[in-house]
C-alpha cells in the first residue's frame, strides 16, 4: 500500500550499450496476493466442516450411542455437509459472474410477483419469529432472472438472519416518478437488527469479509453473498447504497438505471385536435 513495485530487466548490447526495461508490476502483484488470499480462504472453509465431519466419523465408529444420541450427531453431520454444499454453490455462482463476458440476459421481471415470493421465503426462513412487511409499486425490471433473484434473496436472508427474534424485515420496490428528469428505481430491504459499525460498511461485499466470523457460520453464512450481489448488480448498471446503525439495524437498497425499469403503459392520451 502507497508503495509502488517495479520489474526491471537489463538488456545489455554488444557494445556495452544497456537497455533498462521497467515494468510497474504493483497491480499484479497485488491480484496474486488476493488469489492466495482467495485459495487460503476456500480451503480454510471447506476443511473446518470436513474437519468436524470426520470427527463425528470417529466417535459413531468408537462407541456405543444410544438411538438418539447416534441421530443427533447424524444431524450435526448433516449441517456439515448442507454448509459444505452452501459453500461450493456459492463459489460456482461466484466464478460464473466472475468469468461471463456477456451482458446478463435481458428477461423481464414483475416486480410485485417478486417481492411476494421474496416475503414467502423470508417467512420460511424466519419461521414465523419475524415481522415481515412489503410494499410493491408497478414496473417491470428488465435483466437476468436467476442473478437477480440470487442477489435480492442474499439482501433478504441476511436482514433475517441479522435480526434477532421479535425484529423487523421490510421489503420494498418503488418507482419514484420524478417532477423532471427520469424516474428511480429501487429496491430495498430494511432490517431491525443487530447493526453494522460503519469501518465495516466499505468492506462487507469483499468475498469472505464478515464482522462476526462465529455468528455468521451460525446463521449457515458462506461470506460470499454480498460478494455475489456486488457482482450481479455490477453486471446490470445497479448501485448497491448500505446504511446501518449497530443496535439498531441496517438498510440495504439497490437502484437500477432507468433503461432497465418498464413501466406500465400509462392511458393513451386522446388525440390532439
Ligand atoms: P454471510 O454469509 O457471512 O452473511 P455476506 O457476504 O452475505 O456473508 O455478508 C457479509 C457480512 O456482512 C456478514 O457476515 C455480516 O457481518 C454483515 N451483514 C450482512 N448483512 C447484514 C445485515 N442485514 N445486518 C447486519 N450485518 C449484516
Amino acid at each position: 500500500r502507497g508503495s509502488l513495485l517495479l520489474s526491471v530487466q537489463v538488456i545489455s548490447y554488444g557494445d556495452g550499450k544497456k537497455l533498462l526495461l521497467s515494468r510497474d508490476v504493483t497491480q499484479v502483484e497485488r491480484t496474486e496476493a488476493m488469489r492466495r488470499d482467495f485459495v487460503a480462504n476456500v480451503s480454510h472453509e471447506i476443511k473446518t466442516p470436513l474437519t468436524v465431519i470426520a470427527g463425528f466419523v470417529e466417535s459413531l465408529r468408537g462407541l456405543d450411542f444410544s438411538a438418539e444420541e447416534r441421530e443427533r450427531i447424524l444431524g450435526l453431520m448433516q449441517e456439515q455437509s448442507d454448509r459444505m454444499r452452501h459453500l461450493v454453490e456459492d463459489l460456482l455462482t461466484l466464478a460464473h459472474l466472475e468469468g461471463d463476458p456477456h451482458q446478463p440476459a435481458e428477461e423481464r421481471l414483475n416486480m410485485r410477483q417478486m417481492v411476494d415470493r421474496l416475503v414467502a421465503d423470508a417467512r420460511a426462513l424466519s419461521g414465523g419469529r419475524h415481522h415481515i412487511e412489503a410494499s410493491a409499486d408497478g414496473g417491470d425490471l428488465r435483466g437476468a432472472r436467476t442473478e437477480l433473484v440470487s442477489a435480492f434473496t442474499n439482501l433478504v436472508s441476511n436482514a433475517v438472519r441479522y435480526t434477532p427474534a421479535g425484529g423487523d424485515v421490510r421489503i420494498a420496490w418503488r418507482v419514484t416518478e420524478q417532477d423532471y428528469g427520469d424516474p428511480v428505481a429501487e429496491f430495498s430491504v430494511s432490517d431491525s437488527g443487530i447493526g453494522i459499525a460503519a469501518e465495516h460498511i466499505p468492506r462487507l461485499t469483499e468475498r469472505f469479509y464478515r464482522v462476526d466470523r462465529g455468528r455468521s457460520r451460525e446463521s449457515g453464512g458462506t461470506g460470499l453473498g454480498l460478494a455475489i450481489v456486488k457482482h450481479v448488480l455490477l453486471r446490470h448498471q445497479a448501485e448497491l447504497r448500505i446504511s446501518s446503525q449497530p443496535g439498531l439495524g441496517s438498510t440495504f437498497s439497490v437502484r437500477f438505471p432507468v433503461q432497465r425499469l418498464v413501466l406500465p403503459k400509462a392511458p393513451a392520451a386522446p388525440d390532439a385536435p
